[in-house]
C-alpha cells in the first residue's frame, strides 16, 4: 500500500484511487519562469533561510528553496537518524530532539517523493504558507538531493534508494531534473555508495564533496571526526575521475578568525593536487555559516570576505567558485 502524507491527500482532496487522486493536470510542470538567469534566489527569501528537513507529516521527503541549487531543490533525508560520521563545529542539525525515524524504508521514501512531486506540480507547495512569498520558485523542480540531518552514505542501501529516486523521476517525467548527493566524502569508497553513483551517473547524478580545510590540523578542527583526511582527499579524488563534481567548501570564523592564509593556500594547493591528478572539479560552492551552530565560537564570515576567499581560489587554481553568503 503507499503510504502518502495527510497534507498532500487533503490538498488533492479527490475522491478515488491513489493514483487517481495524484494524477497531474497537463502543462503544470512547465511553470519555470525563472530558470535562465544564473541565480534566480534572493537571498533575502524567508524560505531560503528556513532550511527545515521536515515538511507536514513526512519523514524522509522536505522541499527546500536553495540558493546553490538555483531553486526548488526536493530534500530526500536519508539520515532522520541524524547520524553522521563528522561532527562538524558549524552543523545546523539540532541533535537535541527525538530523531524523526530509525533507518530508511525505501518503500516510504518512493511515496513520499511521487507525493511531493506531484504536490509541487498542481500547485500545492506554491500555496503552503512558507513558499509563497516565492511561488514562481515552489513550482519548479531543480534537483533532488540526498541530504538531510547526518550523511547520506552511512546507510547500508544507498543504491537502493538512489534506484528509487531515478525510477520516481523518471515515472514523474523529471528526466532533466538533477540528483544531488550532497556529502563529506568520507563513503564514497563503499562498494555500495560506488553502486548508487553509477545509477546517478545513468540519471542526471551530480556529487556535491565537502573539503573544508587544506591540512590535516584544521579539518580536525573544523569537521572533528574519526576519519583520516588522506581518505576524504582520496574518495574526491577517485569520485571525481569517474564524472565531474563540486566541491563545497563552507568558510566560518573559528573564535574569531576567518581561516589563515597559510591554511587558505594549503586548500587551494588541495584543489590544485586533486585536478592535477585527473580530479574533474565543475566548480566550487564557497559558503559560510547561515543558521545556529552548536559552537557558539563558529561564526560566519561576512559577504566582502568569503568573496575575499573565492577571488583567492580562482587565481590559485583556475576553478569557477560561485559564493552563497
Ligand atoms: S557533515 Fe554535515 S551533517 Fe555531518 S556534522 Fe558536518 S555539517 Fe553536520
Amino acid at each position: 500500500m503507499l503510504r502518502v502524507p495527510s497534507l498532500v491527500t487533503r490538498h488533492l482532496s479527490l475522491s478515488s484511487g491513489l493514483l487517481r487522486r495524484l494524477a497531474v493536470p497537463a502543462g503544470f510542470a512547465t511553470l519555470a519562469s525563472m530558470t535562465d538567469r544564473r541565480n534566480p534566489v534572493p537571498s533575502h527569501l524567508a524560505a531560503v533561510h528556513d532550511h527545515a528537513r521536515s515538511f507536514a507529516d513526512f519523514v524522509f521527503v522536505y522541499p527546500v528553496i536553495s540558493r546553490r541549487s538555483r531553486g526548488l531543490s526536493i530534500g530526500v533525508n536519508l539520515n532522520p537518524d541524524k547520524r553522521c560520521n563528522f561532527d562538524c563545529i558549524y552543523c545546523e542539525v539540532d541533535r537535541h530532539t527525538a530523531p524523526r525515524a530509525l533507518g530508511v524504508d525505501p518503500g516510504q521514501v518512493r511515496d513520499e517523493l511521487v507525493a511531493m512531486i506531484r504536490f509541487v506540480k498542481q500547485g500545492g507547495l506554491a500555496r503552503a504558507p512558507k513558499f509563497s512569498e516565492a511561488p514562481e520558485l515552489a513550482r519548479d523542480i531543480k534537483d533532488i538531493a540526498f541530504s538531510g540531518d547526518g550523511e547520506p552514505t552511512m546507510v547500508p542501501n544507498f543504491a537502493a534508494c538512489a534506484q528509487i529516486v531515478a525510477d520516481v523521476k523518471r515515472s514523474e517525467g523529471l528526466e532533466a531534473t538533477k540528483i544531488v548527493l550532497i556529502t563529506d566524502a568520507a563513503g564514497l569508497d563503499k562498494a555500495d555508495v560506488r553502486r548508487g553513483l553509477e545509477i546517478m551517473d545513468a540519471n542526471q547524478g551530480e556529487v556535491w564533496g565537502k573539503l573544508d580545510a587544506g591540512t590535516d590540523a584544521y579539518y580536525r578542527l573544523v569537521n572533528r571526526t574519526h576519519v583520516s583526511f588522506e581518505r576524504i582527499l582520496k574518495n574526491l579524488l577517485v569520485t571525481a575521475r569517474a564524472r565531474p563534481i563540486v566541491v563545497q567548501s563552507l568558510f566560518l570564523r573559528v573564535h574569531g578568525q576567518p581561516m589563515p592564509r597559510a591554511e587558505l593556500e594549503a586548500y587551494c594547493a588541495r584543489l590544485e593536487a586533486l585536478t592535477r591528478d585527473g580530479a574533474q572539479i565543475k566548480e566550487v560552492h564557497a559558503y559560510t555559516v547561515a543558521r545556529p551552530t552548536p559552537e557558539a565560537y563558529a561564526t560566519r564570515l561576512t559577504a566582502g570576505e568569503l568573496e575575499g576567499f573565492a577571488r583567492t581560489i580562482r587565481s590559485a587554481t583556475g576553478l569557477t567558485v560561485f559564493t552563497f553568503d
